[in-house]
């Protein structure tokens, strides 16, 4: 067990942190009989190689960028996405009342985001959010490789800005792309956490459910992250077979053991070159659960993938 400082070091083949649950919500009501819950949706996927910028062009005329909650369902009813997927999940639940209050998404991956739009994308976000407020729950929907000029890890700061902005102190879900890349930051401030388990992306409904079940969710999880010093070509991360497939079932293996709630998988974005990169296991679990042993195991069986394939061509080459 390491301390999370140790993220910031990719020197070690697996680094493992572990976040234990936060305080209970400071609600004194059932959250399943009496619940509000807001839906944000940021996904921009950073290239830190490129000179390309992306800013809020990229967005409003090539992309999505909606503040307004009758746009934002419009939206959802023609779109598939993570946001369409919670809200199918909340919407007309008795006891719950949801709002979605923000979208911005562009075309990726692009360069990096410049420093007006990063600025104006995280205080549309805030002020959506602090609009809404009071709420119990966010479930926020994030890419989790943007980058943007002055700031290599945006969504990291976008969560962070939530707590310490906001002094949001209630239950923070996060849903996120399979290339995110796993950050102190990220981790630090959310109570639970899932992901795409698709290569090429198909799952985005099924994410958006998956997080408004960890939201209607009574448990208090903690999180467990593994992190291995890989970049593994995304030719090699297809879910439907080969060695990344292998590790996706272990995964959903997992998920089936006592205590065990969501095992997440991150063959990071491997064009960025921003502190704390690395590939990334998350296991959302109970706090009793097993799972940092089951965290170290899957991040090793992945590891020990970098030498296989020796003698395979494309794509079955080493990392
Ligand atoms: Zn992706």
């Amino acid at each position: 067990m390491v301390d999370a400082a140790d993220l910031k070091s990719a020197d070690r083949k697996v680094v493992r942190v572990r976040v234990p649950p936060r305080a209970p919500l400071k609600i004194e009501k059932d959250p399943l009989t009496d619940m509000n819950i807001l839906l944000a949706q940021f996904i921009f996927e950073g290239n830190s190689f490129s000179t390309g910028r992306a800013d809020l062009s990229d967005f409003r005329e090539g992309g999505i960028f909606l503040e307004k909650e009758n746009e934002i369902r419009l939206w959802t009813n023609s779109a598939e996405s993570q946001m369409s997927g919670s809200l199918e999940t909340l919407d007309h639940k008795e006891g719950i009342e949801v709002h979605p209050v923000f979208v911005a998404i562009a075309p990726s991956p692009s360069g990096r985001l410049t420093y007006d739009c990063y600025h104006s994308i995280k205080d549309g976000l805030l002020r959506q959010l602090k609009g809404a407020l009071p709420t119990d729950t966010i479930i926020l929907h994030l890419h989790g490789a943007a980058c943007a000029e002055e700031e290599d890890d945006v969504d990291g700061a976008l969560i962070e800005a939530i707590r310490s902005e906001l002094h949001f102190t209630g239950k923070l879900i996060l849903s996120l792309d399979l290339h995110a890349n796993i950050t102190r930051k990220m981790i630090r401030h959310i109570d639970a956490l899932t992901a795409y388990r698709t290569m090429p992306h198909m799952d985005f409904v099924q994410t958006g459910i998956r997080a408004a079940k960890l939201a209607l969710s009574k448990k208090s999880f903690t999180l467990t992250v593994a992190k291995i010093s890989a970049l593994i070509p995304p030719t090699d991360t297809d879910h439907h077979t080969g060695r990344f497939c292998s590790i996706l079932n272990e995964a959903r293996h997992l998920e089936t053991l006592p205590g065990i709630t969501d095992v997440s998988l991150f063959p990071v974005q491997p064009w960025l070159n921003v502190p704390e990169l690395g590939s990334s296991v998350v296991i959302t679990a109970e706090a009793r659960s097993e799972a940092p042993r089951h965290a170290q195991n899957i991040a090793d069986s992945w590891y020990a993938q970098r030498n296989q394939g020796k003698h395979l061509s494309f794509p079955g080459r080493p990392w």
